[in-house]
């Protein structure tokens, strides 16, 4: 009997082009024997498409494998519980890794792929998330957290806060956001403006963090309750930061896995990596990013990213890959963990 497997991808995101990514990845790594695969696309615009709507608009190897599966009637979301047995919901960002779609798969009891509703939308926020990090004890820069209204309000106090909490220079980041999008950092006051500006654009929760000078350090977490640990990679950016152009034009980029640090390094990334999936309540998987300033052997975590890319060449996949798991087998196993968290949940 085959896994009727829905993927869910595209979405009312910024992230959209890389969930194409992921979700074609997907569709053409599980094995056909294994799974009766049904795409559900997500467009821009935010309508869902299935079954014919969404016929010719797929690679043709995507293509053949949807035409294997049974096809839900378009927008006859609550009736996918009948046509699909398991989720992997791969959307990046708002409307999507924030909880959104978990609470409908939730409506629908449909298992799912990943975090739930809650820890999706923890990690979605980088200033909540931050604040459950500090409650959990775990070690972090500074940075500061403000509403656009305040800024916009107030341009001046926001930016003498900002100098007077954390100073030059500083990170500005949408709260809600992946893939580097909205982000920059500002050296004066000129740049921290313009940041600001640019970051208001993207949502309504801000935060600015101290900048720090460091090795940027990344593991995967795989588990529900009881957690596997990926290795540890490190992301070597040759431009000033790792943007969305060095992230998804590979610009330069280069990702060393494993990444050369001593054990110590390691051991306590995979610690407070559990830590911080177990603040959250994770399950599924989750990419856990650090900062690690060598030259004071001092560790921040920087965030949880609840759905990481998961092309075959992302960091997620490539991580376990080293660890001995392998993309396709891994895939199997969030698929396991998704059906026994939702049993689980019963
Ligand atoms: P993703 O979800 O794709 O990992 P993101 O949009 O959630 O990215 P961050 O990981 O927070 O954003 O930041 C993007 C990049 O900016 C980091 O990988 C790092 O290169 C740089 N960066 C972010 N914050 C800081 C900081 N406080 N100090 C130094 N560099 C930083
Ligand atoms: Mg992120
Ligand atoms: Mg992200
Ligand atoms: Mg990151």
């Amino acid at each position: 009997q085959k896994i009727r497997l829905g993927i869910i991808y595209g979405g009312k995101s910024s992230e959209h082009e890389v969930s194409l990514r992921t979700a074609m990845s997907i569709m053409q790594a599980v094995d056909a024997n294994k799974y009766e695969v049904t795409p559900v696309y997500v467009q821009l615009d935010g309508a869902w498409v299935t079954g014919e709507t969404l016929a010719g608009q797929l690679p043709d190897k995507i293509e053949a494998l949807r035409l294997s599966a049974k096809t839900p009637k378009s927008g006859s979301l609550f009736a996918m519980n009948e046509q699909m047995d398991v989720v992997f919901p791969v959307v990046h960002g708002p409307f999507g890794e924030d909880g959104t779609i978990q609470g409908l798969l939730e409506l629908a009891n449909i298992p799912y792929v990943g975090t739930g509703v809650m820890a999706s939308a923890i990690g979605m926020d980088k200033w909540m998330m931050k604040t459950v990090f500090a409650q959990a004890g775990l070690p972090q820069v500074k940075y500061v957290g403000f509403l656009r209204s305040q800024w916009e309000k107030g341009q001046d106090d926001v930016m003498d806060r900002i100098e007077r909490e954390l100073g030059y220079p500083c990170f500005v980041k949408p709260a809600n956001m992946g893939s580097s999008v909205g982000i920059n950092k500002a050296k004066n006051r000129e740049e921290l403006k313009h940041a600001l500006e640019v970051a208001a654009k993207f949502d309504r929760r801000l935060i600015v963090e101290e900048f720090v000078q460091a090795r940027e350090l990344e593991i995967g977490v795989l588990g529900n309750e009881e957690l596997l640990t990926s290795v540890v990679g490190e992301v070597i950016a040759a431009k000033e930061f790792y943007d969305y152009e060095a992230k998804y034009k590979g610009a330069g980029t280069e990702l060393s896995i494993p990444a050369i640090v001593p054990e110590h390094v390691s051991k306590q990334i995979a610690d407070i990596a559990k830590q911080a999936f177990q603040a959250l309540d994770g399950s599924g998987l989750s990419r856990i990013d650090f900062f690690w300033d060598e030259k004071n052997d001092k560790l921040y975590i920087n965030e949880v990213n609840t759905m990481p890319g998961f092309t075959p060449f992302s960091m997620y996949p490539m991580l376990f890959q080293a660890a001995g798991v392998s993309y396709s087998e891994l895939i199997d196993r969030l698929v396991q963990l998704a059906i026994e968290r939702h049993a689980d949940k019963g």
